[in-house]
Protein backbone atom coordinates (compact mmCIF):
# COMPACT_ATOMS: atom_id res chain seq x y z
CA UNK A 1 0.00 0.00 0.00
CA UNK A 2 1.37 3.51 -1.00
CA UNK A 3 1.26 6.16 2.27
CA UNK A 4 -0.42 9.20 0.82
CA UNK A 5 -0.06 12.48 2.64
CA UNK A 6 -3.34 14.67 2.84
CA UNK A 7 -2.88 18.09 2.47
CA UNK A 8 -5.88 19.67 5.09
CA UNK A 9 -6.95 23.43 4.76
CA UNK A 10 -9.71 23.96 7.20
CA UNK A 11 -12.01 26.83 8.10
CA UNK A 12 -15.40 26.92 10.10
CA UNK A 13 -17.58 25.02 8.18
CA UNK A 14 -15.39 23.39 5.47
CA UNK A 15 -12.19 21.16 5.03
CA UNK A 16 -11.09 21.76 2.24
CA UNK A 17 -8.15 18.54 0.97
CA UNK A 18 -5.93 17.26 -1.35
CA UNK A 19 -4.40 13.74 -1.66
CA UNK A 20 -0.66 13.34 -2.94
CA UNK A 21 1.14 10.84 -3.60
CA UNK A 22 4.96 11.71 -2.19
CA UNK A 23 6.74 8.86 -3.92
CA UNK A 24 8.47 10.91 -6.37
CA UNK A 25 10.98 14.16 -5.93
CA UNK A 26 7.86 16.25 -6.47
CA UNK A 27 4.88 15.26 -4.41
CA UNK A 28 1.93 14.22 -7.14
CA UNK A 29 -2.36 15.15 -6.45
CA UNK A 30 -4.22 12.01 -6.98
CA UNK A 31 -7.13 13.32 -5.23
CA UNK A 32 -8.67 16.71 -4.42
CA UNK A 33 -11.98 17.63 -2.29
CA UNK A 34 -14.22 19.20 0.18
CA UNK A 35 -16.49 18.44 3.34
CA UNK A 36 -18.85 21.87 2.99
CA UNK A 37 -21.93 23.10 4.91
CA UNK A 38 -20.32 21.40 8.23
CA UNK A 39 -22.72 21.74 10.67
CA UNK A 40 -25.61 22.34 8.70
CA UNK A 41 -25.89 20.46 4.93
CA UNK A 42 -22.53 18.67 4.62
CA UNK A 43 -21.36 17.48 1.27
CA UNK A 44 -18.51 15.45 0.86
CA UNK A 45 -17.00 15.78 -2.73
CA UNK A 46 -13.51 14.19 -4.25
CA UNK A 47 -12.33 14.86 -7.79
CA UNK A 48 -9.71 12.68 -9.03
CA UNK A 49 -5.95 14.50 -11.18
CA UNK A 50 -8.20 14.47 -14.17
CA UNK A 51 -11.44 16.28 -12.70
CA UNK A 52 -13.64 13.27 -12.42
CA UNK A 53 -15.85 12.74 -9.69
CA UNK A 54 -15.10 9.53 -7.50
CA UNK A 55 -17.22 10.80 -4.45
CA UNK A 56 -19.90 12.72 -4.18
CA UNK A 57 -22.15 12.32 -0.59
CA UNK A 58 -24.57 14.42 1.38
CA UNK A 59 -26.35 13.80 5.28
CA UNK A 60 -29.75 14.54 6.25
CA UNK A 61 -28.71 14.67 9.96
CA UNK A 62 -26.34 18.07 9.82
CA UNK A 63 -26.40 19.50 12.80
CA UNK A 64 -24.95 16.56 13.89
CA UNK A 65 -21.96 16.22 11.78
CA UNK A 66 -19.13 18.40 12.58
CA UNK A 67 -15.03 18.56 11.55
CA UNK A 68 -14.76 15.06 13.40
CA UNK A 69 -17.55 13.25 11.69
CA UNK A 70 -16.17 15.14 8.40
CA UNK A 71 -12.25 13.52 9.31
CA UNK A 72 -13.41 10.52 9.54
CA UNK A 73 -15.94 10.26 6.50
CA UNK A 74 -12.11 11.46 4.10
CA UNK A 75 -10.17 8.99 5.93
CA UNK A 76 -12.81 6.02 5.97
CA UNK A 77 -13.60 6.60 1.93
CA UNK A 78 -9.57 6.54 0.88
CA UNK A 79 -9.03 3.42 2.81
CA UNK A 80 -11.90 1.43 2.05
CA UNK A 81 -12.85 2.56 -1.96
CA UNK A 82 -9.02 3.15 -2.62
CA UNK A 83 -7.88 0.14 -0.71
CA UNK A 84 -3.93 1.14 -2.72
CA UNK A 85 -3.70 3.73 -0.47
CA UNK A 86 -3.22 4.09 3.48
CA UNK A 87 -2.80 7.51 5.30
CA UNK A 88 0.99 8.34 5.80
CA UNK A 89 0.83 11.87 7.35
CA UNK A 90 -1.61 14.83 7.33
CA UNK A 91 -0.54 18.45 6.84
CA UNK A 92 -2.22 21.42 7.85
CA UNK A 93 -2.63 24.62 6.70
CA UNK A 94 -2.08 27.05 9.37
CA UNK A 95 -3.05 30.62 9.15
CA UNK A 96 -1.07 31.79 12.06
CA UNK A 97 3.07 30.78 13.41
CA UNK A 98 3.41 33.93 15.08
CA UNK A 99 6.68 35.08 16.01
CA UNK A 100 8.83 31.62 16.58
CA UNK A 101 7.16 29.29 13.85
CA UNK A 102 9.18 30.21 10.84
CA UNK A 103 9.05 26.84 9.50
CA UNK A 104 6.99 24.24 9.41
CA UNK A 105 6.74 21.85 12.50
CA UNK A 106 5.82 18.34 13.43
CA UNK A 107 2.96 18.22 15.87
CA UNK A 108 4.55 15.56 17.62
CA UNK A 109 4.01 17.32 21.55
CA UNK A 110 1.05 18.91 23.08
CA UNK A 111 3.01 21.66 24.30
CA UNK A 112 3.20 22.47 20.21
CA UNK A 113 -0.23 22.46 19.82
CA UNK A 114 -0.44 24.60 23.17
CA UNK A 115 1.64 26.78 21.81
CA UNK A 116 -0.54 27.10 18.71
CA UNK A 117 -3.33 27.83 20.33
CA UNK A 118 -1.94 31.00 21.83
CA UNK A 119 -1.66 32.42 18.67
CA UNK A 120 -6.13 32.17 17.90
CA UNK A 121 -6.06 35.19 19.66
CA UNK A 122 -4.22 36.96 16.54
CA UNK A 123 -6.60 35.22 14.27
CA UNK A 124 -9.26 34.48 15.73
CA UNK A 125 -11.62 33.63 12.53
CA UNK A 126 -8.93 31.07 11.18
CA UNK A 127 -6.77 29.59 13.68
CA UNK A 128 -9.18 27.90 15.81
CA UNK A 129 -10.64 25.71 12.96
CA UNK A 130 -7.46 25.51 11.75
CA UNK A 131 -6.16 23.66 15.01
CA UNK A 132 -9.23 21.49 15.29
CA UNK A 133 -8.17 18.51 13.02
CA UNK A 134 -4.63 18.70 14.17
CA UNK A 135 -6.54 17.92 17.96
CA UNK A 136 -9.27 15.38 16.41
CA UNK A 137 -6.51 13.39 14.74
CA UNK A 138 -3.99 13.38 17.79
CA UNK A 139 -6.41 12.18 19.77
CA UNK A 140 -8.05 9.26 16.82
CA UNK A 141 -5.11 8.40 14.91
CA UNK A 142 -2.23 9.88 17.68
CA UNK A 143 0.81 7.21 15.40
CA UNK A 144 -0.11 9.23 12.00
CA UNK A 145 2.57 12.34 11.67
CA UNK A 146 1.26 15.62 11.64
CA UNK A 147 2.87 18.94 10.13
CA UNK A 148 1.74 22.40 10.63
CA UNK A 149 2.68 24.91 7.97
CA UNK A 150 2.16 28.65 8.43
CA UNK A 151 0.90 31.21 6.29
CA UNK A 152 2.96 33.58 8.30
CA UNK A 153 6.57 31.66 8.26
CA UNK A 154 7.88 32.87 4.62
CA UNK A 155 7.72 36.55 5.58
CA UNK A 156 10.23 35.92 9.25
CA UNK A 157 12.94 37.09 6.60
CA UNK A 158 12.14 40.44 6.64
CA UNK A 159 14.35 43.14 8.34
CA UNK A 160 12.80 43.95 11.45
CA UNK A 161 11.99 47.49 10.22
CA UNK A 162 9.45 46.02 7.88
CA UNK A 163 8.11 43.97 10.45
CA UNK A 164 7.66 47.04 12.94
CA UNK A 165 4.26 49.26 13.58
CA UNK A 166 5.06 52.78 15.15
CA UNK A 167 3.94 52.07 18.37
CA UNK A 168 5.13 51.69 21.99
CA UNK A 169 7.93 49.40 22.53
CA UNK A 170 5.85 47.34 24.53
CA UNK A 171 3.09 46.90 22.35
CA UNK A 172 5.93 45.76 20.01
CA UNK A 173 7.20 43.37 22.74
CA UNK A 174 3.88 41.78 23.22
CA UNK A 175 3.52 41.08 19.90
CA UNK A 176 1.82 43.59 18.14
CA UNK A 177 3.82 43.13 14.53
CA UNK A 178 3.33 43.30 10.72
CA UNK A 179 3.12 39.15 10.22
CA UNK A 180 2.30 38.53 6.85
CA UNK A 181 0.19 36.36 5.04
CA UNK A 182 -0.21 34.29 1.94
CA UNK A 183 3.28 32.93 2.93
CA UNK A 184 2.62 28.98 1.08
CA UNK A 185 1.70 31.15 -1.97
CA UNK A 186 4.88 33.20 -1.94
CA UNK A 187 6.86 29.84 -1.43
CA UNK A 188 5.77 28.69 -4.09
CA UNK A 189 6.46 31.48 -6.75
CA UNK A 190 9.37 31.64 -5.39
CA UNK A 191 10.35 28.88 -5.31
CA UNK A 192 9.44 28.29 -9.75
CA UNK A 193 10.66 31.75 -10.39
CA UNK A 194 13.85 30.29 -11.76
CA UNK A 195 11.71 28.08 -14.30
CA UNK A 196 10.15 31.06 -16.25
CA UNK A 197 13.37 33.90 -16.00
CA UNK A 198 16.70 33.58 -14.02
CA UNK A 199 16.64 37.34 -13.94
CA UNK A 200 13.46 36.90 -11.41
CA UNK A 201 15.40 34.34 -9.48
CA UNK A 202 17.98 36.71 -8.52
CA UNK A 203 16.15 39.78 -8.46
CA UNK A 204 13.68 42.28 -7.16
CA UNK A 205 10.16 40.86 -7.88
CA UNK A 206 6.63 41.61 -6.53
CA UNK A 207 4.18 38.87 -6.78
CA UNK A 208 0.18 39.81 -6.53
CA UNK A 209 -1.85 37.18 -5.11
CA UNK A 210 -5.19 38.23 -6.02
CA UNK A 211 -7.86 36.38 -5.30
CA UNK A 212 -10.46 36.35 -2.93
CA UNK A 213 -7.85 37.50 -0.33
CA UNK A 214 -5.36 39.70 -1.70
CA UNK A 215 -1.83 41.04 -1.27
CA UNK A 216 1.56 41.79 -2.69
CA UNK A 217 5.01 40.80 -1.65
CA UNK A 218 8.37 42.15 -2.22
CA UNK A 219 10.49 39.19 -3.41
CA UNK A 220 14.65 40.00 -3.20
CA UNK A 221 16.62 37.09 -4.54
CA UNK A 222 13.28 35.06 -3.63
CA UNK A 223 13.10 36.01 -0.02
CA UNK A 224 10.28 38.00 1.51
CA UNK A 225 11.62 41.49 2.24
CA UNK A 226 8.01 43.81 2.66
CA UNK A 227 4.11 42.99 2.43
CA UNK A 228 0.89 44.12 2.56
CA UNK A 229 -0.72 42.17 5.48
CA UNK A 230 0.25 43.17 8.41
CA UNK A 231 -1.06 42.17 12.21
CA UNK A 232 -4.05 40.48 10.45
CA UNK A 233 -5.34 39.80 7.30
CA UNK A 234 -7.10 42.81 7.42
CA UNK A 235 -4.40 44.89 6.01
CA UNK A 236 -3.39 46.57 2.22
CA UNK A 237 -5.44 46.14 -0.43
CA UNK A 238 -9.44 45.65 -0.72
CA UNK A 239 -10.29 42.00 -1.32
CA UNK A 240 -13.23 40.36 -1.75
CA UNK A 241 -15.10 41.31 1.38
CA UNK A 242 -11.99 42.75 3.81
CA UNK A 243 -11.16 46.49 3.73
CA UNK A 244 -7.42 46.02 3.40
CA UNK A 245 -5.33 49.14 5.04
CA UNK A 246 -7.71 51.45 6.50
CA UNK A 247 -7.05 54.22 9.25
CA UNK A 248 -7.50 53.17 12.74
CA UNK A 249 -9.19 56.01 13.60
CA UNK A 250 -12.11 54.39 11.61
CA UNK A 251 -12.75 52.07 13.68
CA UNK A 252 -12.95 54.16 16.74
CA UNK A 253 -15.42 56.17 15.13
CA UNK A 254 -16.82 52.92 14.26
CA UNK A 255 -17.52 52.04 18.09
CA UNK A 256 -17.46 55.71 19.90
CA UNK A 257 -19.85 57.54 17.74
CA UNK A 258 -22.13 55.10 16.00
CA UNK A 259 -21.89 52.13 18.97
CA UNK A 260 -21.69 49.36 17.07
CA UNK A 261 -19.76 46.44 19.03
CA UNK A 262 -16.02 45.13 18.71
CA UNK A 263 -17.49 41.97 16.98
CA UNK A 264 -20.28 43.95 14.66
CA UNK A 265 -17.84 46.22 13.74
CA UNK A 266 -15.42 43.29 13.04
CA UNK A 267 -17.77 41.39 11.30
CA UNK A 268 -18.40 44.76 8.52
CA UNK A 269 -14.50 44.90 8.03
CA UNK A 270 -13.92 41.53 7.23
CA UNK A 271 -17.02 40.28 5.31
CA UNK A 272 -19.03 43.45 3.99
CA UNK A 273 -16.26 45.60 3.23
CA UNK A 274 -14.10 45.06 0.03
CA UNK A 275 -15.39 44.74 -3.35
CA UNK A 276 -18.65 43.66 -1.90
CA UNK A 277 -18.78 46.44 0.27
CA UNK A 278 -18.15 48.68 -2.69
CA UNK A 279 -19.89 47.57 -5.18
CA UNK A 280 -23.21 46.65 -2.67
CA UNK A 281 -23.24 43.67 -5.43
CA UNK A 282 -20.98 40.59 -4.84
CA UNK A 283 -17.55 39.80 -3.74
CA UNK A 284 -16.59 38.25 -6.90
CA UNK A 285 -15.14 39.37 -9.54
CA UNK A 286 -16.58 37.90 -12.62
CA UNK A 287 -19.92 38.92 -11.10
CA UNK A 288 -18.45 42.66 -10.96
CA UNK A 289 -17.43 42.27 -14.76
CA UNK A 290 -20.80 41.17 -15.83
CA UNK A 291 -22.65 43.83 -14.49
CA UNK A 292 -19.68 47.13 -14.27
CA UNK A 293 -21.08 48.57 -18.05
CA UNK A 294 -24.44 49.37 -16.06
CA UNK A 295 -23.58 49.65 -12.98
CA UNK A 296 -21.14 52.29 -11.47
CA UNK A 297 -21.25 51.42 -8.63
CA UNK A 298 -19.41 47.71 -9.52
CA UNK A 299 -17.12 49.77 -11.56
CA UNK A 300 -16.26 51.61 -8.93
CA UNK A 301 -15.31 48.96 -6.98
CA UNK A 302 -13.11 47.16 -9.67
CA UNK A 303 -11.00 50.91 -10.08
CA UNK A 304 -10.70 51.15 -6.28
CA UNK A 305 -9.12 47.39 -6.29
CA UNK A 306 -6.55 48.77 -9.10
CA UNK A 307 -5.77 51.92 -7.82
CA UNK A 308 -5.38 50.11 -4.56
CA UNK A 309 -2.79 47.55 -5.85
CA UNK A 310 -1.09 50.08 -7.98
CA UNK A 311 -0.10 52.09 -5.16
CA UNK A 312 0.45 49.55 -2.88
CA UNK A 313 3.06 48.50 -5.69
CA UNK A 314 5.05 51.73 -5.93
CA UNK A 315 5.07 51.13 -2.31
CA UNK A 316 6.97 48.17 -2.62
CA UNK A 317 9.25 49.32 -5.61
CA UNK A 318 10.22 51.88 -2.98
CA UNK A 319 11.39 48.95 -0.45
CA UNK A 320 12.81 47.01 -3.03
CA UNK A 321 14.97 49.79 -4.51
CA UNK A 322 13.65 49.12 -7.89
CA UNK A 323 11.96 46.42 -9.43
CA UNK A 324 12.88 43.67 -12.35
CA UNK A 325 9.59 41.75 -12.51
CA UNK A 326 5.79 41.46 -11.47
CA UNK A 327 3.98 38.32 -10.55
CA UNK A 328 0.41 37.92 -10.76
CA UNK A 329 -1.55 35.02 -9.30
CA UNK A 330 -4.42 33.48 -7.72
CA UNK A 331 -7.92 33.69 -9.06
CA UNK A 332 -8.03 37.60 -10.16
CA UNK A 333 -4.36 37.52 -10.80
CA UNK A 334 -4.35 34.49 -13.04
CA UNK A 335 -7.48 34.96 -14.55
CA UNK A 336 -8.77 38.64 -15.07
CA UNK A 337 -6.47 40.50 -17.97
CA UNK A 338 -8.64 43.55 -17.41
CA UNK A 339 -7.16 43.96 -13.81
CA UNK A 340 -3.61 42.93 -14.97
CA UNK A 341 -3.98 45.84 -17.89
CA UNK A 342 -5.14 48.47 -15.10
CA UNK A 343 -2.22 47.77 -13.16
CA UNK A 344 0.33 47.20 -16.01
CA UNK A 345 -1.15 51.22 -17.15
CA UNK A 346 -0.68 52.32 -14.26
CA UNK A 347 2.73 51.55 -13.96
CA UNK A 348 4.13 52.41 -16.89
CA UNK A 349 6.59 55.12 -14.90
CA UNK A 350 8.42 51.89 -13.74
CA UNK A 351 8.87 50.62 -17.28
CA UNK A 352 6.18 48.30 -17.09
CA UNK A 353 4.52 48.22 -21.30
CA UNK A 354 1.49 44.99 -21.36
CA UNK A 355 2.10 42.88 -24.09
CA UNK A 356 -2.29 43.43 -24.54
CA UNK A 357 -2.31 39.98 -26.61
CA UNK A 358 -0.20 37.96 -24.56
CA UNK A 359 -2.41 39.10 -21.60
CA UNK A 360 -5.75 38.40 -22.88
CA UNK A 361 -4.70 34.72 -23.97
CA UNK A 362 -2.96 34.41 -20.32
CA UNK A 363 -0.19 33.61 -21.42
CA UNK A 364 2.96 33.34 -18.94
CA UNK A 365 4.93 36.15 -19.77
CA UNK A 366 2.65 39.51 -20.31
CA UNK A 367 5.07 41.89 -20.41
CA UNK A 368 6.64 43.81 -24.13
CA UNK A 369 9.13 45.41 -21.94
CA UNK A 370 12.35 43.04 -21.33
CA UNK A 371 13.02 44.72 -18.14
CA UNK A 372 10.78 44.94 -15.74
CA UNK A 373 8.85 41.92 -17.09
CA UNK A 374 5.41 40.93 -15.88
CA UNK A 375 3.75 37.25 -16.07
CA UNK A 376 1.03 35.31 -14.56
CA UNK A 377 2.66 32.23 -12.72
CA UNK A 378 -0.50 29.87 -10.96
CA UNK A 379 0.08 29.31 -7.26
CA UNK A 380 -0.28 26.45 -5.44
CA UNK A 381 -0.20 26.47 -1.90
CA UNK A 382 -1.12 22.65 -1.06
CA UNK A 383 1.69 21.63 -3.42
CA UNK A 384 3.99 23.87 -0.99
CA UNK A 385 2.88 21.87 1.89
CA UNK A 386 2.89 18.62 0.68
CA UNK A 387 6.92 19.41 -0.05
CA UNK A 388 7.51 20.81 3.20
CA UNK A 389 5.86 17.63 4.69
CA UNK A 390 8.28 16.08 3.13
CA UNK A 391 11.43 17.38 4.34
CA UNK A 392 9.97 17.98 7.83
CA UNK A 393 9.52 13.75 7.78
CA UNK A 394 12.50 13.30 6.12
CA UNK A 395 14.13 15.66 8.73
CA UNK A 396 12.13 13.89 11.68
CA UNK A 397 13.07 9.82 10.03
CA UNK A 398 16.77 10.41 10.51
CA UNK A 399 16.84 11.88 13.65
CA UNK A 400 14.62 9.37 15.44
CA UNK A 401 13.73 5.97 12.85
CA UNK A 402 10.90 5.62 13.99
CA UNK A 403 8.63 8.15 12.68
CA UNK A 404 6.77 6.70 9.73
CA UNK A 405 5.16 8.15 6.60
P1 LIG B 1 -9.33 32.62 -5.27
O1 LIG B 1 -9.62 33.12 -3.88
O2 LIG B 1 -7.88 32.57 -5.60
O3 LIG B 1 -10.07 31.36 -5.62
O4 LIG B 1 -9.94 33.74 -6.28
C1 LIG B 1 -11.31 34.08 -6.30
C2 LIG B 1 -11.50 35.31 -7.16
O5 LIG B 1 -11.00 35.03 -8.50
C3 LIG B 1 -12.98 35.73 -7.33
O6 LIG B 1 -13.11 37.14 -7.24
C4 LIG B 1 -13.28 35.28 -8.74
O7 LIG B 1 -14.29 36.08 -9.36
C5 LIG B 1 -11.95 35.51 -9.44
N1 LIG B 1 -11.90 34.78 -10.69
C6 LIG B 1 -11.82 33.44 -10.87
N2 LIG B 1 -11.86 33.14 -12.19
C7 LIG B 1 -11.97 34.32 -12.87
C8 LIG B 1 -12.04 34.70 -14.24
N3 LIG B 1 -12.03 33.79 -15.20
N4 LIG B 1 -12.11 36.02 -14.52
C9 LIG B 1 -12.12 36.96 -13.56
N5 LIG B 1 -12.05 36.67 -12.25
C10 LIG B 1 -11.98 35.37 -11.90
Amino acid sequence: MIPVFVVLNAGSSSLKFQIFDPSDMKPKVIYRGMVEGIGTSPHFLVKDCDGAIVADKTWDDGEAFGHEEALVELVTWMQTSRGEYRLGAVGHRVVHGGRFFDRPVLVDDDAILDDLTTLEALAPLHQPHNLKPIRILRRRMPDIPQVACFDTAFHRSQPLIAQLFAIPKELTESGVLRYGFHGLSYEHISSVLGDYDPVLKAGRVIVAHLGNGASLCALNKGKSIATTMGFSALDGLPMGTRCGALDPGVVFYMLREMNFSAEAAERILYTQSGLLGVSGLSNDMRTLRAHAQKNPDAQRAIDLFAYRITREIGSLIAALGGIDGLVFTAGIGENDAATRAAVIAGLSWAGFELDASANSRNEPRISASSAPSAWIIPTNEELVVAQQMKRVLSAARQAAPAVAG
